[in-house]
């Protein structure tokens, strides 16, 4: 197919987590008939290959104009470093643009490149920021970063503090809140953040049954017309396996074989235990969850990343041995969205990252929440204390573990029987499917966000 419609430049934050749902959402544009341009570093130009094999060049291009530097391997340094890297770009991007015969008529670029707004108002073009992240966190982060939080008592990490103009007025321990909000950093996350509530428009990776409440709130707050909820965003259908399983990284493990696994195993049987693309368990943490598999007695599927936490664990000596064919470990990553739609998954052990929790509400796999750190304890309260979605495995952070007898019975109980989580999270999933089809709520935002954009060139 070849496109005609307004150019766009689409702009990920270069992290798994961020560039896997904005080309999702890519490729609904290009679907609608927009002509879009990508912007990456040179190291994630793999990951658009399944979007440049489908559509013709025309639609779609994609563009390199540096790249990263080297950055600090520590998690708390790490993030700041790439952000500032990626200003890097400024004056590329405008060069660029300035001598492009069809400019585009908008910039699509993630809620971390903030920097993107005074880019676009330079060039003259409205700004349309992307949050990989849901609503309930957007209303928080607009709180936060407008009042930045102080804890009155610094000595107590445990200190709570309040959201009270959020619905529902949260409220989150010290230690939960991002750590950017202190430090050395802060003024620079703060104005990025802030840049995004001016943007000409917002998109959100979440749909309204899920997030109504914040959805509205959102909208209350920076108009009506200018916020869409367009997720849950997902790979094309699971008849399309090369789809699914080239998104955002190439399968430690040919996906056959892990397929074939699931395929010898029990309807509901199996859980699926995954902490993201960035982080892993502490060494404590990872024993006490090496145990509680085995004494569950689960099937399990256990992907373990390369980024772990400074005293990061690994799979005990002889774990694999004892568990024999009852686990399945993939050591780097995992067709995650292939596995939790397999009808042999029914309990996903998350970290919460916002993209894991939309796949497993679009699974509706009983999810057991077990943040680690960024906007992940934001969703775990969401999924369990106010919609019923999942349990809570463990409060989370490096300083929590849990209780290894309690973890091996939620482990146990989570593949079969009859929680009420099961039941609400099944019943979201058909929200979530209905919102994606034909006249859903999402697919109306979609819809309204293209006729905005093609009204711009
Ligand atoms: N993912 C995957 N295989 C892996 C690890 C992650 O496919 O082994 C995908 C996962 O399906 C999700 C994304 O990477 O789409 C991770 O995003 P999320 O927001 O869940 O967490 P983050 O990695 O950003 O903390």
């Amino acid at each position: 197919m070849s496109n005609t419609g307004a150019h766009i430049l689409v702009y990920p934050f270069p992290a798994s987590g961020h560039i896997i749902p904005l080309l999702d959402l890519t490729r609904q544009l290009l679907t609608r008939g927009l002509t879009v341009t990508v912007l990456v570093y040179p190291s994630d130009l793999p990951l658009l290959q399944p979007l440049l094999s489908c559509h013709a060049s025309a639609s779609i291009q994609p563009l390199v104009l540096g790249s990263l530097p080297e950055l600090p391997s520590s998690p708390q340094t790490r993030l700041p470093a790439k952000l500032r890297a990626t200003t890097a770009l400024y004056d590329p991007i405008v060069q660029w643009f300035r001598s492009h015969p069809n400019p585009p008529v908008a910039i699509v670029s993630d809620f971390f490149l903030g920097w993107t707004h005074r880019l676009a108002t330079e060039l003259g073009v409205p700004r349309v920021a992307f949050w990989p992240s849901g609503a309930f966190c957007g209303s928080i982060y607009n709180s936060l970063w407008r009042d930045l939080p102080k804890n009155d008592d610094p000595t107590n990490e445990n200190n709570e503090i309040f959201f009270a103009d959020v619905p529902n007025s949260p409220k989150y321990p010290w230690w939960q809140i991002t750590p950017y909000v202190r430090g050395p950093d802060s003024e620079f996350f703060r104005e990025n953040m802030l840049a995004n509530f001016k943007s000409w428009g917002t998109v959100f990776n979440s749909f309204t049954e899920l997030e109504r409440v914040y959805i509205d709130h959102l909208k209350k707050e920076m108009g009506h017309n200018r916020v869409w909820a367009v997720g849950p965003l997902l790979p094309p259908s699971s008849n399309d396996q090369v789809g699914l399983t080239d998104r955002g990284g190439s399968s430690a493990v040919p996906a056959h074989e892990v397929m074939t696994w699931l395929d010898g195993k029990r309807d509901d049987s199996v859980v699926y235990v995954s902490f993201g693309s960035r982080l892993g368990l502490t060494r404590r943490q990872t024993e006490v969850l090496a145990a509680a598999l085995e004494r569950s007695e689960v099937n399990f599927i256990w992907c373990v990343q390369g980024h772990v936490a400074d005293d990061g664990g690994s799979i005990p000596d002889g774990f694999e041995e004892r568990v024999g064919d009852r686990g399945f470990i993939v050591r780097g990553w995992a067709p995650q969205v292939p596995i939790l739609s397999h009808r042999a998954v029914g309990a996903f052990v998350t970290h919460c990252g916002w993209n894991s929790v939309l796949e497993g509400v679009a699974a509706g796999v009983l999810m057991l929440t077990w943040p680690l750190g960024a906007d992940q304890y934001i969703d775990a309260n969401l999924l369990v204390d106010q919609l019923g979605l999942a349990v809570r495995a463990c409060v989370g952070g490096v300083q929590n573990v849990p209780e290894l007898g309690e973890l091996t019975r939620l482990l146990a109980e989570s593949v079969g029987g009859s929680r009420p989580e099961r039941t609400r999270v099944k019943e979201m999933r058909g929200a979530a499917r209905n919102a994606i089809n034909k006249g859903g709520s999402s697919t109306r935002d979609l819809d309204e966000l293209v006729e905005k954009l093609s009204e711009l060139s």
